[in-house]
């Protein structure tokens, strides 16, 4: 066959040179890795195709080796490719005689020229009834499959003479068989071997296998690998892996084996069969879209190799190769994606540049009672330099409850409007919405003095009933004395009546609202804005990617400002939010007090119900959060629902207590939150749905059962919502099973108090899942990458932010199979060509 012979080309002019990998440029290995693939496709005959395998010639190791292993080597590849020829040339010979019209043979490939998007079928020995198993496991393509890797490696590489082998260790023999017969084992058939070696002989068994007696016939050679355990004071294996020893590569034995997730009725050998076809077979055909120059900068795997080392490592540092280079292929994707979508929004259209006329924010900041953190004024200075220039600002904002972001955003939307342009403040809930509509409101007017009045309502009253005459009014009116003209803020929430809506809708699209505060009716249809000029987006985690999308859609290519309360370690936030800059604020306004955090046992709940009475006859009021249940959100909400029952009739009968679970519908939802706020509960029992950014004055405890269940960033967060006032807040942490690790954990919560550092420790204690936003729609997955590798997430980015400024839309030729799959990847999100 002409590849054999180019092949054998290569290896004579590599025999002729000494033996110093000379040959070829980039060295042998790189070269056999490459053509393997290619000539195997040529191969139809199975026993051929075997031989050839064994040669393992797509994962050689040439230049590792001494001379000495290279001229051993390499002579018995000669032997091997004598035979391959030898044998073609009989069988073209043979079908030449066969129809005597062609001398040539059909290249097997022709029969099998698949591509990698082709069904998993195309393998050897993948059934369509296989295949209907795999797809349940999200495997559909060949390309796919390569993809679906091992969860884990057996280590079955240490080879011992049966004389040294070790009980309870995971060991390996290459024996004889001197004996294999089926028998009686624990009253099922079963099959026992005696093989031996040079230096002893052992027993093995296999359970429930009769007929895997007949594989081993006396005398053939066989290896095993497993646990050696002892029966009646006798070394045994029983249930080992075995393979025996011939020409092909071995794949169960005497090497890292792979463990594959696997669905009911797919068995670890057929896999792994499959998978060895399927690297030597289809692997070389993934094309590298890594840039080359970024790949030898790390020294990273080629595509091909990584996938081939994924599945069957030579050894734990290969499989490390391996993981590395695909998992820096995935957060690399991820990063172009992300850092793609933010160029097409800052360079899609020219952004507005807003005028930061300092006047207004003296103005501002001079009537506000207290004066900016340290914090604050860093990131309103990010800020305002952002948006003074004429590319959209893409913006997080991160800081704790309370940390005071809604002050700065509200100089945002100030200027904003000072520029002559809209702005829009979107939070998740109503209530929520309804909270910064008071709170901006209440900011503006203490700046308008003494001009500043309210057209329809003093913000002084309970929130509730000033929001409830908002709502009904759909807007409300603020003058502000420094600025030329009076401003008009909106609430725009979705239980306005209809021609409230409308009514409201048509002044916006008139431009006679300045600031629109709302939940998703923001961003429904019909809401059109006449010249958007800010979104502030309250509360990030509820709002995937193709939200904050909409909402741009609305303006003018408006500036965004994303805020949120929950505290993301500095590298998940650069993958989760890669689209954004990042702004932090790390302190809080001086004089806010810790919530004392009280870590009690399970038997202390009666202590825990007698303190949350005490404060509540003292005329606050009281969280208590019900456990997680992960089953289900239903499961969740019937045993808040029991909770709730239990409290109110056996421990605060003569208590008002609400219940909330994520069950509810939003208007319940909405409606019991607002009656706690207002005073007129005095303890809610709820599950972890209740709301971060909820302020409730009064509340004073909040006491959380299962803590144990929870992430320590979540537990941070719940006691965020008390202690919001001048009274101590008290947050107590009862746990369902006091272990060791759930009482260090809580001991965490008591000590530490800063967000970030609680979101680190999470991170390292229980990885990133738990993180939300990790699941947000329109994101992709990632299968191998570890959001806790900070290293290679900065790699990653730096390489992405690098390429994106040497080729921007990646249309240099070299970049094309990357852009391909940034593109395949994303293709639901981004409006990359
Ligand atoms: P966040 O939106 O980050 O939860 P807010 O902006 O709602 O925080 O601020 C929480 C409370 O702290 C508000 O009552 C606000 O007026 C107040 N506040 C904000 N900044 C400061 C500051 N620098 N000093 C004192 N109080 C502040
Ligand atoms: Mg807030």
């Amino acid at each position: 066959m002409k590849n054999t012979e180019s092949l054998r080309q290569v290896l004579e002019l590599e025999r002729k040179k000494g033996y110093a990998d000379k040959a070829v440029s980039g060295g042998l290995d790189r070269y056999l890795h490459k053509q393997a693939g290619q000539i195997r496709q040529t191969i139809a005959d199975q026993r051929l195709l075997a031989t050839f395998d064994s040669l393992n010639l797509g994962n050689s190791h040439y230049a590792s080796w001494d001379i000495d292993k290279r001229k051993k080597w390499m002579a018995n590849i000669f032997d091997r490719l004598q035979e391959l020829e030898k044998t073609k040339k009989d069988k073209r010979s043979v079908v030449k005689a066969g129809n005597g019209l062609s001398a040539r043979v059909k290249p097997a490939a022709e029969g099998r020229n698949e591509s990698l998007s082709s069904a998993v079928v195309a393998i050897k020995g993948i059934t369509p009834n296989v295949a209907n198993k795999l797809s349940k496991l999200n495997v559909k393509t060949i390309r796919d499959l390569l993809y679906f890797f091992p969860r884990r490696y057996l280590d079955y590489s240490q080879r011992k003479p049966i004389a040294e082998l070790e009980e309870g260790e995971e060991q390996t023999i290459v024996a004889i068989v001197w004996e294999a017969r089926v028998t009686t084992l624990g009253n099922r058939a079963g099959t026992e071997a005696i093989v031996g070696d040079e230096t002893g002989n052992i027993r093995v068994v296999w359970f429930n296998q009769p007929y895997l007696a007949r594989n081993l016939s006396t005398n053939a050679r066989v290896v095993i690998s497993g646990r050696v355990s002892s029966f009646k004071g006798q070394k045994v294996f029983e249930s080992p892996e075995w393979e025996l020893l011939g020409s092909k590569e071995l794949i169960h034995t005497a090497r890292l084996v792979p463990v594959y997730p696997l669905t009911q009725g797919l068995y670890p050998r057929q896999v792994r069969r499959w998978m060895k076809e399927l690297i030597n077979g289809w692997a070389w055909q993934l094309k590298d879209f890594v840039p080359s120059e970024i790949r030898n900068r790390h020294h990273f795997l080629d595509l091909p190799q990584a996938i081939a080392q994924a599945h069957y490592p030579d050894n734990w540092s290969m499989a490390e190769k391996a993981r590395e280079r695909l998992a820096f292929d995935e957060l690399f994707l991820l990063q172009l994606g992300l850092l793609a979508r933010k160029r097409d929004w800052q360079e899609s259209q020219p952004g507005n540049a807003f005028g930061a006329d300092q006047g207004i924010i003296d103005g501002f900041l001079n009537c506000l009672p207290f004066a900016l953190t340290q914090a604050q004024e860093r990131v309103l200075q990010e800020i305002l330099a952002d948006i003074s220039r004429p590319k959209a600002m893409c913006r997080l904002l991160q800081g704790e409850v309370g940390s005071g972001k809604t002050v700065i955003a509200t100089i945002a939307l100030l200027i904003a409007a000072a520029n002559e342009h809209q702005g829009a403040l979107m939070a998740p809930t109503e209530i929520l919405a309804e909270q910064h509509f008071n709170n901006i409101c209440g900011y503006l007017s203490t700046v308008g003095t003494p001009e500043c009045h309210w057209e329809e309502q003093d913000s002084s009253l309970p929130l509730g009933t000033s929001s409830a005459i908002a709502a009904r009014s759909g807007n409300v009116k603020c003058y502000a004395g420094f600025l030329s003209r009076p401003l008009t803020v909106a609430l725009l929430v979705g239980s306005l009546r209809d021609s409230e809506k409308e009514d409201l809708h048509s002044q916006i699209q008139k431009g006679k609202v300045d600031i629109v505060v709302g939940t998703h009716a923001l961003i429904q249809e019909g809401v059109e804005f006449r010249k958007l000029g800010l979104a502030v987006i309250d509360e990030q985690h509820r709002f995937g990617v193709l939200q904050r999308q909409k909402l741009r859609q609305k303006g003018f290519n408006p500036h965004i400002l994303v805020m949120t309360a929950t505290p993301i370690p500095r590298t998940m936030a650069l993958t989760l939010y890669g689209d954004l800059d990042l702004s932090v604020i790390d302190e809080l306004p001086p004089g806010r007090q810790v919530v004392k955090t009280k870590y009690l046992k399970p038997e202390q709940m009666g202590k825990a119900y007698a303190f949350v009475r005490r404060e509540v006859g003292c005329g606050r009021q009281a969280f208590i959060i019900c456990p997680i249940i992960d089953e289900s959100e239903a499961l969740e909400a019937k045993a808040a629902t029991t909770e709730y029952d239990f409290l109110s009739r056996e421990v605060f009968p003569d208590l008002k207590l609400g219940l909330l679970h994520g069950r509810m519908p939003a208007n319940d939802k909405e409606d019991v939150m607002r009656r706690f706020r207002n005073g007129l509960l005095d303890i809610l029992v709820s599950t972890s749905v209740v709301e971060v950014g909820i302020d409730v004055p009064k509340a004073s405890v909040i006491l959380v059962e299962g803590a144990d269940r929870f992430g320590l960033s979540q537990l941070h967060q719940f006691r965020g919502r008390v202690g919001r006032n001048k009274d101590p807040g008290y947050c107590l942490l009862i746990p369902e099973r006091p272990s060791p690790e759930a009482t260090k954990r809580l001991q965490l919560v008591e000590e530490i108090h800063d967000g970030f550092a609680l979101a680190e420790e999470d991170l390292k204690l229980r990885g990133p899942g738990q993180f939300s936003g990790t699941q947000q729609s329109g994101f992709p997955e990632l299968h191998v990458a570890d959001l806790s590798n900070s290293r290679l997430l900065e790699l990653a980015r730096r390489e992405a932010i690098a390429l994106m400024q040497s080729d921007p839309n990646l249309d240099r030729g070299e970049h094309t199979p990357l852009a391909k799959r940034v593109a395949q990847l994303w293709s639901e999100t981004t409006e990359w060509s």
